[in-house]
């Protein structure tokens, strides 16, 4: 069984990438097979992969969504790039920005991602959809092909709108009218600055607004210039500073999402 997560908020600089990096190649870490989809016009988790010129790559994300849209038929394996640390990529470049446009005049708009995760899922334990910083309808077909959606936020933009915005737009567009069975696998907090002891509070804050009924995972990720340096790098927090405490983090962070995939619950 393959267990799909869109990492999302529509806030930008949040971690996302980072996450879908250092929770990938956590999970591949435990003999997991794991694909990434680089779900953003801006090709971050590409590059972060180290493949540095995305909108040079041919064949991507957006070609795979082009075809499924003209209904040509797709080989699965086609595109997919291969990480030394053990992950599989299927690559986005900016050419999703135009996917954006021409998804509004398609039938079943929201479900050309699926489509395509349908045809990868029976090679992967978990596929991972990086997404860009935005609600719009890229955004919408990673929410409609996932199980759960995973949302990175830094502390000091808990209390903000936006995220209450994220997740009343998930409970109430994308579970009500999109997919039903949408999980919130949980908040994770990231480039949690040690000098400051608010996060506490603010996790308090949280707690009541949703009720206990949104996860919010026990390890945070701290702010590490480590963490800065691996997309350059082009390699995992595990491998460029593996006794870090982001490293420690992500570790857990994954083994936290191994467990409560086998507990096969929502919080
Ligand atoms: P997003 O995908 O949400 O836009 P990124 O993962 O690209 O966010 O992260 C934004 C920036 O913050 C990147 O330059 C990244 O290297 C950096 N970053 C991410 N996590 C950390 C961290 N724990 N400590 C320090 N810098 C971080
Ligand atoms: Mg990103």
């Amino acid at each position: 069984m393959c267990k799909v997560i869109a990492v999302c908020n529509q806030k930008g600089g949040v971690a996302k990438t980072t996450t879908t990096v250092n929770l990938g190649i956590g999970l591949a870490r435990h003999g997991q097979r794991v694909l990434l989809v680089d779900n953003d016009a801006q090709g971050s988790l590409t590059s972060s992969l180290g493949f540095q010129e995305p909108d040079l790559i041919e064949y991507t994300l957006s070609t795979v969504m082009g075809k499924i849209i003209k209904e040509e038929t797709i080989d699965p394996e086609k595109g997919i790039l291969h990480h030394q640390e053990g992950v599989d990529l299927m690559p986005g470049n900016i050419e999703l920005s135009g996917m954006e446009l021409t998804l509004v005049s398609v039938m079943s708009r929201e479900y050309v991602l699926t489509e395509y995760i349908e045809k990868v899922k029976e090679k992967y334990d978990w596929i991972l959809i990086d997404c860009g910083p935005s609600l719009g309808m890229v955004t919408i077909n990673a929410l409609a092909a996932a199980d759960s959606v995973l949302v990175p936020v830094q502390v000091g933009y808990l209390p903000a709108k936006g995220l209450e915005q994220l997740i009343k737009t998930i409970r109430k567009v994308i579970k009500q009218k999109i997919n039903h069975d949408l999980k919130i696998e949980g908040i994770l907090l990231t480039m949690v600055d040690g000098r400051t002891n608010y996060s506490k509070e603010i996790i308090g804050l949280i707690e009541e607004a949703y009720e206990n009924n949104v996860r919010i995972f026990d390890k945070q990720i701290p702010m590490s210039v480590r963490v800065a340096e691996c997309s350059a790098l082009g390699m995992s927090i595990y491998k460029n500073d593996p006794k870090g405490k982001a490293a420690l983090g992500y570790e857990s962070l994954t083994k936290e999402i191994m467990a409560n995939s086998m507990n096969g619950g929502e919080h």
